[in-house]
């Protein structure tokens, strides 16, 4: 099926952090065809660049 990525944010105002997980359908739909998106902190509102990363499962260490 389609690729999936993590996507994780720190809010580097209230130190907060999140790590959701998005299908390449979603992260498009939802953001566009961008290597970087900006996400707002559900805790301070302050709009920061969250870090995405493609998951490529369970191979891995
Ligand atoms: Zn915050």
């Amino acid at each position: 099926m389609g690729k999936k990525y993590r996507i994780t944010t720190s809010c580097p105002q209230c130190g907060c952090g999140g790590e959701a997980e998005m299908s390449e359908e979603e992260l498009k739909k939802k953001h566009g065809d961008v290597p970087n998106i900006e996400l707002k902190c559900h805790e301070c509102m302050m709009v920061m660049e969250a870090d995405v990363k493609e998951d490529k499962g369970s191979s891995e260490s």
